[in-house]
Parts: structure tokens; C-alpha cells; sequence
């Protein structure tokens, strides 16, 4: 089975580094993203991770939150080392914002990206999360990733799958 092999991380971040040159030294080959200034690879590591530490690597759909690697190891079927040198999977092995200087930048850009509109494709509805959908149970407030996923259009009745992210010009 061919890995995919995503790595999402900052250009400063000393971590994201030590799993970058943790992948070269094995000959894994993957796509980096730098969340700083790609705010599409922002909103994908946001959505998959959860949270807005880097650096987040990807292996087939599998996240890892850090450097970590014993569980890269795992992952991707190389074996593990008998003696570990790097400690395993501590808070200190991310940047959070102490550590990374781009962190509120990064923090500032997933708020905006929370609080972006979307558009239904088939009417041409806009789900504002500063209004939300209060005649349906949604909060003003509510980003339309945390709306329920039953929730529909209330023009059309469309799915959420129907919506497109507008971009803030
Ligand atoms: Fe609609």
C-alpha cells in the first residue's frame, strides 16, 4: 500500500523540522504545507487535527500531533530503534503559541477562517456564523463546520455538502 504522507508546519518551528529531517533520513517521501502562508493547508490541518499545534503529519488519514517517533516508526513500518534518544511525545516536542512566534498569526487566521461565511450552491443562501440559524437550534456564533450535520439550507433544504467556503476578499 502506497503512504500518503502529509507534513503541515511553520517555517520556524523547531519541530516540524525534526520530522521533516526524520522523513528525508528514511527516504519517505511527502508533501509539505507551510500553515503560515497556505491558509487552504490551515483550514485542512484545522479540520483534521483539531486543534492548531504544528507540526501535524498525516499518514493515510492517521494524525500525529508533534514529533513522535516511535509512532512514525509504526506507521510507516520502519523499525523501532532500541534505544530512544529523543523523548517520546511531550508537550515540548510542538509549538504552541510560547514557542512558536507564529502562532498568533496562525491563531488570528483560523479565528477568521471560523468565522468565514458559506454559500449554498444550489440557492444561493449565506450561512453567517455571526447570525447563525437560531429558527433551527443554530446559536449565533456557530462556525458552519460545528453546525449540526444534519443541519440543512433553509431555503432549499440543501445538505451542508452544498456549501462552499466564500473567501474574504
Ligand atoms: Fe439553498
Amino acid at each position: 500500500m502506497v503512504q500518503q504522507v502529509k507534513v503541515y508546519s511553520t517555517p520556524i518551528c523547531p519541530w516540524c523540522k525534526k520530522t521533516k529531517q526524520f522523513l528525508d533520513k528514511n527516504g519517505i517521501p511527502y508533501q509539505s504545507f507551510d500553515v503560515a502562508s497556505d491558509k487552504a493547508a490551515l483550514d485542512e490541518m484545522v479540520s483534521s487535527s483539531k486543534q492548531l499545534s504544528v507540526p501535524v503529519v498525516d499518514i493515510n488519514g492517521d494524525i500525529l500531533v508533534g514529533f513522535d517517533e516511535e509512532w512514525l516508526r509504526q506507521k510507516l513500518n520502519l523499525p523501532q530503534e532500541e534505544k530512544k534518544v529523543e523523548a517520546i511525545k511531550t508537550p515540548a516536542n510542538k509549538c504552541t503559541s510560547g514557542t512558536c512566534a507564529q502562532m498568533d498569526e496562525i491563531k488570528q487566521a483560523v479565528a477568521a477562517l471560523r468565522m468565514s461565511k458559506y454559500k449554498c450552491n444550489v440557492c444561493g443562501y449565506v450561512y453567517d456564523p455571526e447570525l447563525g440559524d437560531p429558527d433551527r437550534g443554530v446559536k449565533p456564533g456557530t462556525p458552519f463546520d460545528e453546525t449540526p450535520d444534519d443541519w440543512v439550507c433553509p431555503v432549499c433544504g440543501s445538505a451542508k455538502s452544498k456549501f462552499d467556503r466564500i473567501e474574504e476578499v
